[in-house]
């Protein structure tokens, strides 16, 4: 099949593992590329997914899910009870980016919308989140047609809103796990930008970092540029605030832990000769555990009062540190379940897995294990994306690759859609295997 003409053959050509799980995936792939092809093109923004909900959700329903719509906001849940055994959850995001595509692409979106800041933007699956919705259907395809190859329940849940951290959350609020049946394993995948296509990488425990994000605003009181003595020049507090934050990381966590404090927005003033009475710091904190978390914002909120308090300002004009609500927390693999899953995706892809850093980007996904961290397994891997000859290229040197969230973003579809329909297939069999005296 031309489509499949750049699966990485050469790693695991004679690998199909016997089940003919493989040749069925080739199968379904011109309709899943077609599908692909038709929500790249029309991609939506998070909590306005209302089109592409709907479109898949028709879908489910005529392979025979119990579906329903409209669960945290835009929402899908879609169950499918077959007997006695676990409850396996499979997630794929829905949500676009405010991106305008310069792809080139035939089938490039050239659809606009307005995002919560009100200023309309092009949109654009830059983060791919097309191919995990195209996956995900090749996935529920697979496993309805192999009903008599399983026993359980099986829900699949189309989230909304990933890429601004409510959409897990949303869903989980609106009962997701009281309405329908609890899982006891969650499983999604991610395309990833910084690996070949058709290569699936993992980390056991922390995948993906918690995000805050924190605003600062420091009062100043302004006067002439000429005459400082009469002023608290909140320029000079704000420099001292990030140049002490520097020392967040570096002087109180554990080297051996991981952390960033990056201060991304710096502003204040509006002229040469004024001295203004107000800068305002935006800053994004990344960390893995909870204890780090808190530290990193107490010491925030402590170099921020302390270096006004050093510069003479008043009790009643302290900086204001406000922390976003809610924030992205951390996304954790479950160690033993992610072992277990990857050795029953050895057989197959064999020389295509790797276990990778874990790194400091965020993923609402870590939500459906902390909703019940004693009960839920959970597991998130990356699927590579970038082409193989693009991916060649770059290890020479010769050319820089773009990252998830780029407008020129083009991951190797048929590849990626391929191996993780193959691999979410495969990983729910045999986390719902038909027992033999039950049937
Ligand atoms: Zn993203
Ligand atoms: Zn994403």
């Amino acid at each position: 099949m031309t489509v499949l003409a750049a699966t990485p053959a050469h790693a695991d050509a004679h690998m199909e593992a016997g089940d003919g799980l493989r040749a069925a995936v080739m199968e379904d792939m011109p309709g899943l590329i077609a599908l692909y092809q038709d929500l790249h093109a029309n991609p939506e923004l998070s909590f306005q997914e209302f089109e592409t909900a709907a479109k898949l959700a028709t879908r489910m329903r005529a392979l025979g899910f119990e579906v329903t719509e409209g669960v945290g906001k835009t929402g899908v849940v879609a169950v499918m009870r077959n007997g006695d055994g676990p409850t396996v959850m499979l997630r794929a995001d829905m949500d676009g980016l405010p991106v305008i595509e310069q792809t080139g692409l035939p089938y490039a979106s050239k659809r606009t919308a307005v995002p919560a800041t009100g200023v309309e933007t092009g949109v654009m699956h830059a983060c791919g989140h097309d191919t995990h919705m195209a996956a995900w259907i090749g996935a529920a395809q697979l496993l309805a047609e192999r009903k008599g190859e399983w026993s359980g329940t099986l829900v699949m849940i189309l989230q909304p809103a990933e890429e601004i951290g409510e959409g897990a959350l949303a869903m989980l609020q609106d009962g997701l796990y009281e309405r329908f049946p609890k899982p006891d394993y969650v499983l999604a995948f991610h395309d990833a930008a910084g690996a070949p296509a058709g290569f699936i990488g993992y980390s056991k425990g922390y995948a993906l970092a918690n995000v805050d994000s924190v605003d600062v605003v420091i009062p100043g009181i302004g006067g002439h540029g000429a005459y400082p003595h009469t002023t608290k020049d909140p320029v000079v507090i704000g420099s001292s605030i990030v140049m002490r934050l520097q020392t967040l990381v570096s002087r109180e966590i554990d080297p051996l832990d991981s952390a960033v404090v990056t201060v991304g927005s710096f502003q204040a003033g509006s002229k040469h000769n004024i001295i203004s009475d107000e800068a305002r710091l935006q800053i994004t904190v990344r960390s893995y555990s909870d204890e780090t978390r808190a530290h990193l914002l107490d010491g925030i909120e402590r170099i921020a009062r302390g270096e006004a308090i050093a510069a003479g300002m008043p009790e009643d004009k302290l900086p204001v540190v406000t922390v976003q609500d809610p924030y992205t927390p951390s996304t954790y693999n479950t160690p033993e379940f992610t072992e277990q899953v990857m050795a029953g995706l050895q057989d197959r892809f064999g020389g295509r897995i790797r276990e990778v850093p874990s790194v400091m980007g965020g993923e609402d996904f870590g939500q459906f294990y902390r909703a019940d961290p004693e009960n839920v397994e959970s597991l998130i891997f990356w699927v590579g994306g970038v082409p193989m000859a693009e991916w060649e290229a770059s290890q020479r040197g010769e050319t820089e690759l773009p990252s998830l969230h780029s407008p020129f973003w083009v991951p190797d579809a048929p590849v990626v859609i391929a191996t993780a329909t193959e691999a979410l297939a495969a990983a729910t069999l045999d986390l719902m295997p038909k027992d033999e005296a039950g049937g």
